[in-house]
């Protein structure tokens, strides 16, 4: 795609910290790291997100991150690492080029991802209701 920053470092227009690559994916550094080693794996194949994405290369793409993520326990001082999608720019996606990060983290880093709430009475029947798959 013309103007994707990320289909530009596939290409080579853009340069990267290349931390993987083979015929279909790939993986480079993160340019504003959450953490330090935080790196993206990508199809090389433009896909905006996870409904686009044909399911072979999906699965290529998350055996990747599998790989990197191992290379990240076993080379940096890490206690586990994250695994984060943004789907769709209502999701805080800003490249619209599917991507997974892999955030490490480190023992006491005091990154605490997500807030969490409680169910009301008959609100998780509700939603479970809506998006249960028969
Ligand atoms: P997202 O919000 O999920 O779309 O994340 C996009 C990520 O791409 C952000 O974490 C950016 O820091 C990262 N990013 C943007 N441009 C580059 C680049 N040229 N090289 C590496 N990472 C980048
Ligand atoms: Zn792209």
């Amino acid at each position: 795609m013309a103007d994707c920053i990320f289909c530009k470092i596939v290409s080579g227009e853009l340069p990267s910290y290349k931390v993987y690559e083979d015929e279909d994916t790939m993986a480079f550094l993160d340019i504003n790291p959450t953490a330090f080693g935080h790196t993206l794996v990508i199809p090389k194949k433009h896909f905006s997100n996870l409904e686009e994405i044909p399911a072979d290369l999906l699965q290529q793409t998350i055996l990747i991150v599998k790989k990197v993520g191992q290379s990240i326990k076993d080379n940096l001082d890490v206690a586990g690492y994250n695994v984060c999608e943004n789907n769709d720019p209502g999701a805080n996606q800003i490249i619209p080029h599917i991507h997974f990060h892999l955030i490490p983290r480190y023992k006491n880093d005091h990154l605490d991802p997500w807030p969490q709430t409680k169910y009301p009475e008959g609100k998780a029947i509700q939603i479970l209701e809506k998006i249960k798959i028969n």
